[in-house]
């Protein structure tokens, strides 16, 4: 196989075969062919799509280019979730304990920022001495010892998704469905999940920008999850503005953890509810959706989740006092407020760009060798439909150096339409995709 020959064969509008899916999966993985030709590959089918039969060969090489995880000997039924990416969407971080505080298993991978998209793996490593990087065994152990588990890709786990993912991010090439079909789907495959609930995101700061793209990725991974045996469900849900309040790590995490306390933003509490809803209700732990929701509302209140948080960070190194005391967490040198610019009723947000913000700030990556700065961002505790003052301040930004601060203070009210006419608040969610639908 020569690479020049399937890129110039996509560019050109072409299909792969399955071999040759497989002889560039498995070629790069193991630094065969150099980044520039992966990300000229990459582009080519960012701007010419995949079959489906391209899709499905992408995923299956991409989860068969490392491990792929039988967890049985340790938990009869384990269940997963991933997200199509978001601007401070944080909600794995309050999910993932509640369901496993509501005594199903929880193993899962995931990522890290992705272009404007925030990722959960970043957030996590604002514990100090947090990690994600852990042997198949210790997947295993911990799973076991405390019914939940958070990973990234690793030499031995989805290494493919861990370099295309990698490079994706710093080319411009996050943003296509086979893409992130196969990355997600590579990832949800190898780590052995028997259910999986994905939360498919549309909105300006989605991938997907409109409900029907979200819905055409939704019930390609739904159907290659369910060809691989596993029960899925696809949830699409709205990210035309930030979810919650919090956009960048620490704060995301400051957030999440406050929300496991009983108090957080009410549109990201209802949008953990469901979600983990889901998850228990597919995990078979209850009959409706109502009674997984209640199984989750007992955990919740009683503080269960909260402390099953505190294992997780614990568990994989970090330290536990920054869950007990969040301010002992990352804290940015300045700390100033965003005004509103003008008055009127904020009718539209572009989400995409106050992702992108954060990112300037430190908080993400545009390059691969960059390190994440976890004390950056922003809270924007304003949401679409709600009336503003002209100078009222509408949130605040966080920021480690004076030129990143004033320029967010201008990018973020620029992102933000404010207009005459009053509009409805945004639904949370659109659609389910999946398991009976
Ligand atoms: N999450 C992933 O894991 N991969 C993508 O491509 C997008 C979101």
């Amino acid at each position: 196989m020569r690479m020049v020959d399937l890129i110039a064969r996509k560019r050109d509008a072409g299909e792969l075969t399955t071999d040759e899916i497989n002889s560039f999966i498995g070629d790069y993985t193991a630094d065969r062919i150099p980044d520039y030709q992966a990300a000229a590959l990459l582009m080519a089918i960012y701007l010419r799509g995949m079959s489906r039969r391209e899709t499905v060969d992408l995923t299956l090489a991409m989860a068969h280019s490392g491990d792929t995880l039988d967890l049985h000997d340790v938990a009869p039924f384990i269940v997963d979730k991933h997200s199509s990416g978001g601007v401070g969407d944080k909600t794995s971080l309050v999910v993932l304990p509640l369901v496993a505080a509501a005594g199903v298993p929880v193993g899962k991978m995931s990522g890290r920022g992705l272009g404007s998209s925030g990722g959960t793996l970043d957030k996590m490593e604002s514990f100090t001495g947090w990690s994600s990087a852990l042997s198949l065994a210790q997947f295993k152990r911990q799973l076991s010892d405390i019914g939940l588990v958070l990973a990234g890709q690793t030499r031995d786990l989805a290494p493919a998704d861990g370099k295309l993912y990698a490079l994706r991010d710093v080319t411009a090439t996050v943003a296509s469905l086979p893409l992130i079909a196969a990355s997600i789907m590579s990832k949800k495959l190898a780590a052995g999940a028997d259910a999986i609930v994905l939360d498919v995101k549309t909105g300006s700061g989605a991938f997907m920008p409109t409900v029907e793209a979200a819905e055409e990725l939704a019930r390609v991974m739904v159907d290659i999850g369910e060809d691989a045996g596993r029960r899925v469900v696809a949830l699409i849900s709205d990210m035309n503005q930030p979810l919650g309040h919090a956009v960048g790590n620490a704060l995301e995490v400051r957030e999440a953890i406050d929300t496991l306390r009983g108090d957080g933003p009410a549109d990201f509490r209802e949008h953990c509810r469901v979600v983990a809803g889901y998850m228990a209700l597919l995990a078979g732990r209850a009959a409706t959706l109502e009674e997984a929701e209640a199984l989750i509302a007992a955990v919740w209140t009683d503080g269960r989740g909260l402390a099953k948080f505190r294992e997780l960070v614990v568990a994989q190194g970090g330290d536990g006092a920054q869950v007990d005391d969040p301010a002992r967490l990352p804290q940015a040198r300045y700390v100033e407020p965003i005004e509103a610019t003008r008055s009127g009723y904020i009718t539209a947000m572009d989400t995409a760009e106050l992702g992108w913000v954060c990112v300037r700030c430190g908080g993400g990556r545009l390059v691969k060798s960059d390190r994440v700065n976890p004390a950056v961002g922003f809270l924007l505790p304003v949401k679409i439909g709600d009336y503003i003052e002209k100078g009222q301040p509408i949130g605040k930004i966080h920021a480690d150096d004076d030129m990143t601060l004033q320029q967010a203070q201008r990018d973020i009210p620029a992102a933000i339409t404010v207009g005459d006419e009053p509009v409805p608040p945004r639904p949370l969610f659109y659609a389910t995709i999946g398991a009976g639908e």
